[in-house]
């Protein structure tokens, strides 16, 4: 019996001995898959796997033990001053897992944009992609004002639409770019002239030479199906705008003036990408059927219809079925078939952050 437990008692030391043995080699084997500057600090640790996480904020002047935790349940994502931008997150008492969530779902401008601020509460912006962390206040407030979708009230705000038409009007820089955004928060500058004009096919109306040539095709195609559709106003100066637009203001109210003419700058008709367009020399309108047909085709040349019916709050004019706006095929065919207006489909597609 003695002899028993003297035999295994000499196993338990010999045992212990051996799983002592086995987690140091383990625990050096770890050791060694960190970078070398991760190595001191993850020594102090009862670490027992590999982290890319912890090695990188080990390895960084940013890291901090007490945040050991945490660093393990943040997904390692490869960005700019990774390990800064998640030690201040932290600080600012975000949790680790909105903390990946920010990191998957927010633009690098964006994840930088949060660091200069206090906590906010993302829930409900993570999907929706054109978010800007400046306008958070002003999404928080016209959402509560008008009862919108968050996704809506992200695009509305980021399109100013919780300004009153002609404040907070920026003026474009790319007034050449044939994806250029005009509207009534959005002015081209006075001196502005393209400089590719041509006539559009046999008439004396200038557009771009992209748009007049694509305008001639549109008009061909219409023309095989028996409508005679033909332009009627296309490239118009800022000063003949103004002229214009003082013109309607003799009969008009200017509440009344601006839901159907533009101030000088705001009209797209200076870009030479936009077309009003009539299917008569007696109607200034098109037809129900003509219409219906631009709704249907113009795409495929590249237009859209820029003023559609329903658009009113966004755009500021009534439905112009007559005014077309160039913008390729590409982005025309992705504009008609998602069913919405030019300036929603530049603040979600276009817009560079
Ligand atoms: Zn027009």
């Amino acid at each position: 019996m003695k002899k028993l437990v003297l035999i295994c008692f000499v196993c338990l030391i010999a045992g212990g001995g051996f799983i002592f043995l086995f987690n140091r080699h383990q625990k050096s084997k770890i050791l060694a898959q960190y970078s070398e500057e991760a190595r001191p600090s993850i020594k102090a640790t009862k670490i027992k796997d590999y982290n890319k996480t912890l090695d990188v904020m080990a390895s960084s002047s940013s890291y901090n033990k007490d945040h050991i935790d945490s660093y393990l349940e943040i997904e390692y994502v490869s960005q700019p001053d990774f390990p800064n931008k998640v030690e201040t997150l932290l600080n600012k008492n975000y949790k680790p897992e909105e903390i990946n969530k920010i990191f998957a779902s927010l633009s690098e401008t964006n994840v930088t944009k949060l660091l200069n601020k206090d906590y906010l509460d993302l829930n409900n912006f993570y999907q929706i992609s054109n978010f800007d962390v400046d306008l958070y206040d002003e999404y928080i407030a016209y959402q509560k004002e008008k009862n919108l979708d968050w996704d809506k009230a992200v695009t509305y705000v980021n399109l100013h639409l919780n300004h009153n038409f002609y404040e907070n009007i920026e003026t474009v820089e790319n007034p050449d770019d044939l994806l250029v955004l005009v509207n009534k928060f959005h002015a081209l500058p006075a001196d502005y002239e393209p400089d590719d004009l041509v006539n559009v096919g046999q008439y004396s109306y200038k557009m771009r030479k992209v748009a007049a040539e694509s305008l001639e095709q549109l008009m061909a195609a219409a023309a095989l199906e028996n409508m005679n559709l033909i332009p009627f106003s296309t490239y118009r100066s800022y000063d003949y705008q103004k002229g214009l637009y003082e013109y309607y203001l003799q009969t008009d109210d200017v509440s009344v003036v601006d839901t159907y003419s533009a101030r000088p700058g705001h009209s797209e008709h200076q870009t030479g990408l936009a077309c009003d367009i009539r299917s008569s020399v007696l109607n200034d309108n098109l037809t129900d059927h003509d219409y219906q047909w631009m709704l249907d085709n113009s795409y495929k040349y590249g237009f859209i219809v820029r003023y559609p019916k329903g658009g009113s709050e966004i755009t500021g004019y009534v439905e112009e079925p007559w005014h077309i706006r160039y913008i390729g095929v590409e982005h025309a065919t992705k504009v008609h078939d998602l069913g919405i207006t030019y300036d929603e489909y530049y603040d979600l597609y276009l817009k560079k952050s």
